[in-house]
C-alpha cells in the first residue's frame, strides 16, 4: 500500500489534467508536482486525495530534455503556475495532447488542431487578485492562496503580472502596516483587509485597484487613499468593496467609489470598452484577441444576420461582431456587466446591439417560444460549461451557425455531445493558450447544422 511520507521510485507516464506528472505506483494514481512525461524520479507522497495520491520529486534519475529551471521565486508553493518549468513551445505540444485525449474519450469526430500561443508568454494578465495575513513575527504579508489551501503564500513579484500591478500592491502593503490596517483572519473572522483586486486596461494603461474589506467602515480611509495615489498617481479609480461572507468567493456585493468613476476603460479589436469591478473581462488581452478573431472569422458574417453573443459579459463578442452582421443581441446574468454592456455599445455609437440582463438559458426558451431566429449563436459560457436547457432552446430557434468559447474544454465536449444528438456538429477544435505557465487551455469550435 502507497503510504503517505514514502518515498517511491517512478516513471512519470503523462500530465495529468491538473497540470502535475502522472505516475502509477503500486496500480495508484499519484500526480507528482513538477514532473514531466517520461521523467523518472524518487517521489514523496504528500497527501492523499480521493482519487490518488500528491507527490514531491525529492531526487532525479532522468530529467527531460524540455525541463527549464524556474525563474520564479515562490513557484514551489503557489498554486498558480504548474508548466513553468516546462519550455513554452513543450507546453503547447502538451496541452494539444491534453485535449486530444479528451476528445478522444468524448468520442466526438473533431480534429484537434496546434495550440495557439504567445510570442511572449509573460506579463500577460491584466487582472491580479492577492490576499494579506500576517506572518509568526507579525509582519503584514501578501501573497497567493497555496494550492489545495489557504495558506497565503508571500511573494514580490509574479513573471504573469504588469510589473505596475505589482508595484501598486508592495505599495498597498507598506501603507496597511503603516497605517495599522489589519488584514483579514478567515479563522478567527476578524481584521480587515481581504483581498486587493487589481486591473489594467492593456491598452488604455488606465489602472482600478478594488480593496476588498470584511466591514464597510474604514478609518483611516482619507489618508489611505491619499497616500497610495501621492505614491501611484497613475491609479485611476478606487473602489472599496465589501465582503463580511465567510466565502472563498472574492468579491462581495456591496461598493463603495474612493476615488475616480468606479471604472476603467480598455481597447479590444478597436472598440472602447467601459469595465466594472465586478464584470467579466479577459484577463489575457492578446489572446483574447486572437481568440475572438479565430471565433468570428470562419462564420463569414455578410451583414444580413442576427447573432446572439450568449454569456456574453461586457459584450465584447457581440460588439466586434456587430459591424459585420444586421443585429447582435447578447445576453448576460451579471447586471453590472449587462450595464457595461450598454454603455459600451452606446460610447462606440453601436446601434444594432441590445443587451439584455437573464439567464442564458431562460432567454433562449423565451426567445423559442416567440419563434425568434437567430442566424448565429456565439456562446462563452463559465468553466462549468451551458446546460441542456440551453443547448435544446438553441436547437429550437433553429440557429444556423453555433461558435462555443470555452475555457474548459471537457465541459465543452460534454455540451457537444448533446449538440451532437440535436444535430448540430463541428469538424475542428482550436486550442489557444490565454494561459501560458497554467494547465488551463482555452478553445473555440464551430457548429453547423447538418440538415436531415
Ligand atoms: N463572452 C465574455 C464573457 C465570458 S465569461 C467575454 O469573452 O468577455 C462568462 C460570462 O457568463 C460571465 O460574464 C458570467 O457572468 C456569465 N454567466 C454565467 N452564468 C450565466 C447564465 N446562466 N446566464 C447568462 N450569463 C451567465
Amino acid at each position: 500500500m502507497v503510504k503517505v511520507g514514502g518515498i517511491y521510485r517512478a516513471e512519470i507516464a503523462s500530465l495529468a489534467d491538473n497540470g502535475y506528472g502522472l505516475a502509477r505506483i503500486q496500480k495508484e494514481s499519484i500526480y507528482v508536482k513538477q514532473a514531466l512525461p517520461k521523467e523518472q524520479v524518487s517521489v514523496k507522497i504528500t497527501k492523499r486525495l480521493k482519487q490518488g495520491y500528491v507527490g514531491e520529486i525529492v531526487k532525479w534519475h532522468v530529467r527531460d530534455a524540455h525541463r527549464v529551471s524556474s525563474p520564479c521565486a515562490v513557484y514551489q508553493g503557489c498554486g498558480s503556475c504548474h508548466l513553468l518549468h516546462c519550455e513554452y513551445e513543450k507546453q503547447l505540444t502538451f496541452k494539444q495532447e491534453m485535449v486530444k485525449d479528451w476528445v478522444k474519450n468524448s468520442r466526438l469526430p473533431l480534429t484537434v488542431q496546434p495550440v495557439i500561443g504567445m510570442a511572449k508568454p509573460f506579463g500577460y494578465r491584466n487582472k491580479v487578485i492577492v490576499s494579506f495575513q500576517r506572518d509568526r513575527s507579525g509582519k503584514l504579508q501578501k501573497g497567493f492562496y497555496e494550492e489545495f489551501s489557504h495558506r497565503i503564500i508571500p511573494y514580490q513579484s509574479c513573471l504573469l503580472h504588469d510589473d505596475l500591478m505589482d508595484d501598486v500592491i508592495n505599495s498597498i502593503a507598506v501603507l496597511a502596516e503603516k497605517q495599522r490596517i489589519e488584514p483579514y483572519d478567515e479563522r478567527r473572522r476578524r481584521g480587515f483587509l481581504r483581498h486587493v483586486l487589481i486591473r489594467k486596461g492593456r491598452v488604455s494603461k488606465e489602472l482600478m485597484v478594488v480593496l476588498v474589506t470584511a466591514a464597510a467602515s474604514f478609518p483611516g480611509r482619507k489618508g489611505f487613499v491619499g497616500a497610495l495615489l501621492k505614491r501611484h498617481p497613475e491609479i485611476t479609480t478606487i473602489v472599496q468593496n465589501i465582503n463580511s461572507r465567510s466565502t472563498s468567493v472574492v468579491l462581495g456585493e456591496e461598493e463603495r467609489i474612493l476615488y475616480g468613476s468606479g471604472k476603467i476603460e480598455d481597447v479590444l479589436l478597436g472598440n472602447r470598452y467601459q469595465i466594472s469591478s465586478k464584470s467579466f473581462y479577459q484577463i489575457n488581452h492578446e489572446q483574447c484577441e486572437v481568440l475572438y478573431r479565430k471565433a468570428l472569422a470562419p462564420l463569414e458574417l455578410k451583414g444580413t444576420e442576427t447573432l446572439l453573443d450568449a454569456y456574453c459579459g461586457i459584450g465584447t463578442i457581440a460588439l466586434s461582431a456587430a459591424g459585420h452582421v444586421k443585429q447582435v443581441i447578447g445576453v448576460e446574468s451579471n447586471k453590472q456587466a449587462v450595464r457595461d454592456a450598454i454603455s459600451n455599445a452606446k460610447n462606440n455609437r453601436i446601434g444594432n446591439a441590445r443587451f439584455i440582463c437573464d439567464d442564458a438559458a431562460h432567454y433562449m426558451e423565451e426567445a423559442a417560444v416567440r419563434k425568434q431566429r437567430f442566424d448565429v449563436v456565439v456562446m462563452d459560457p463559465p468553466r462549468s460549461g451551458s446546460s441542456e436547457q440551453f443547448i435544446k432552446a438553441c436547437a429550437r430557434v433553429r440557429a444556423g451557425k453555433i461558435v462555443y468559447i470555452s475555457c474548459d474544454p471537457r465541459t465543452q465536449l460534454r455540451d457537444l455531445a448533446v449538440f451532437k444528438r440535436l444535430g448540430y456538429e463541428g469538424n475542428t477544435i482550436i486550442p489557444v493558450d490565454l494561459f501560458p505557465h497554467t494547465n488551463h487551455v482555452e478553445s473555440v469550435v464551430l457548429m453547423s447544422r447538418k440538415e436531415k
